[in-house]
């Protein structure tokens, strides 16, 4: 069972140096047999799902969505709409660069029925951005907002990545400072990291002097806590950032464990069963993906039942991204035993390490514990 349809389009106009992503250049590839080739997926997955499904949100991500045609974007909707249910306030995003879209396409994806833009702009510097290998201009990425509000978007997220090569606090704060300019409805910050087999694994190594060092990066977390949050914006999960009632719908649900499906080459599904659910991959191979669907066969691989114990981490892990953490009555209810019965011992070395807090409801990360927070979740794991 699924309450969110994920579709994912591995394609982007120049592949950049930092990124880990699955996504190819374009160069000449035809959208038009890739989308037909997710429609195929979407109509085998629905014959092969019963009861129909009633879909809450659907996320295009990548690579770079915005590279598909707004008539594309909304063939895929409709369908959606067509073969599962889609809830009348459902929240529709799309990921777009910057450099791919102007008016004319925006207009063209909110007649589509995106509800929701994600804008990756990651710097409003020209300088890091040519570093990063991005295919816009900052000035390129304001008209972009502008053209976004224009086209009649109300709820529009933008990305930011601190921790860059040469990056000083004073810079990092001029950034946050040109992201409020723009007032989005949700700003994400992550921290650059340096991916295996990257161009940037080879550009930089993990001493590198041109990298912000550990203190530095987790002064640049603090000061975007404390700039956002006094806009109010709220911080409601690790790397996101929302005005009320502006959160991204979509990806918290991934954070509660709702089931979703995964469409498209290289997307991950997670479905709810009458177990503890189960996880799956399509094949990020564009090639064996568009033979198997043209065989009539779902692209599925590493498909993994999860255990109890698997549940539990997981509940934990994800739960604790968010602000709200983890509640003690939820995990009891959805496991039939006590959260401190379970996993006592740790929360109580990690409250002594002041990297959780905890109260009569459940247990959260500290500030501390969302700038250390993979060793929170080792602690966890089955
Ligand atoms: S546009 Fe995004 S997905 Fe594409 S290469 Fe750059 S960072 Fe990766």
């Amino acid at each position: 069972m699924f309450t969110r349809l994920y579709i994912h389009i591995p394609y982007c106009q120049r592949k950049c140096p930092y990124c880990a992503f699955f996504s190819e250049e374009i160069a000449g590839t035809d959208l038009n047999a890739y989308a037909s080739l997710v429609q195929h997926e979407m109509h085998l997955t629905a014959q092969a799902t019963a009861p129909r499904q009633k879909l809450e949100s659907i996320y295009f991500g990548g690579g770079t969505p915005s590279l598909l045609d707004p008539h594309l974007i909304a063939a895929l909707i409709r369908q959606a709409g067509t073969l599962f249910e889609l809830a009348d306030d459902a929240e529709i995003t799309l990921e777009a660069n910057p450099g791919t879209v102007d008016f004319t396409r925006l207009a063209g994806f909110r007649q589509a029925g995106v509800t929701r833009l994600s804008l990756g702009i990651q710097s409003f510097d020209d300088r890091m951005l040519h570093e990063l290998g991005r295919i816009h201009t900052s000035q390129q990425a304001r008209e972009a907002f502008a053209a976004a509000r224009q086209a009649g978007f109300d709820n529009i997220g933008i990305d930011l990545i601190h921790a860059l090569p040469g990056q000083t606090g004073p810079m990092w704060r001029t950034e946050l400072k040109q992201a409020l300019n723009l007032a989005p409805e949700h700003i994400s910050i992550y921290g650059l990291t340096i991916e295996e087999g990257t161009p940037f694994d080879l550009r930089y190594d993990s001493g590198s002097p041109l990298l912000p060092d550990e203190d530095m990066a987790a002064e640049m977390f603090e000061a975007a806590d404390d700039v956002l949050e006094a806009k109010g914006y709220g911080h409601y999960e690790i790397a996101n950032y929302a005005r009320a009632g502006f959160r991204s719908r979509h990806n918290s649900g991934y954070w509660k464990r709702d089931g979703y499906l995964g469409l498209g080459a290289g997307a991950h599904s997670f479905l709810r069963d009458a177990g503890h659910g189960t996880r799956f991959s399509n094949s990020a191979d564009l090639k064996e993906y568009g033979a198997a669907l043209l065989n009539n066969t779902l692209p599925r691989q590493g498909i993994m039942k999860l255990t109890r114990a698997d549940a539990m981490a997981e509940f934990l892990f994800l739960g604790l991204r968010m602000a709200e953490g983890v509640e003690f009555e939820s995990f009891e209810r959805e496991f039939k035993t006590g959260l401190e019965d379970v996993f006592g011992r740790e929360i109580r070395q990690l409250l002594e390490r002041e990297l959780l807090t905890e109260d009569s409801f459940g247990i959260r990360l500290t500030r501390r514990g969302m700038l250390l927070s993979n060793q929170v979740f080792q602690r966890f794991l089955p």
